[in-house]
């Protein structure tokens, strides 16, 4: 079960986001649950596109990155 505390909110992010790229978000581990509820024409916050989506709630974004092999 998920802890509804909000000691701070940490990380949570509200984004309006089109279907697809909520989904990919969270399929990258991220939590995204629909604030919002109502679907409507939005800019999209990942793709940037115009589409049908609603408010998220995303949480669970890395604040810092890891610095894992840092050539490109
Ligand atoms: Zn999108």
């Amino acid at each position: 079960m998920r802890r509804l505390d909000r000691r701070k909110e940490r990380g949570g992010v509200k984004k309006l986001l089109c279907k697809p790229c909520a989904v990919a978000l969270e399929a990258r581990g991220k939590t995204v649950k629909p604030a919002g509820g109502r679907c409507e024409k939005i800019t999209c916050a990942e793709c940037g596109r115009r589409r049908f989506g609603v408010l998220y709630d995303v949480t669970g974004w890395p604040t810092r990155r890891k610095k894992e092999g840092t050539d490109k």
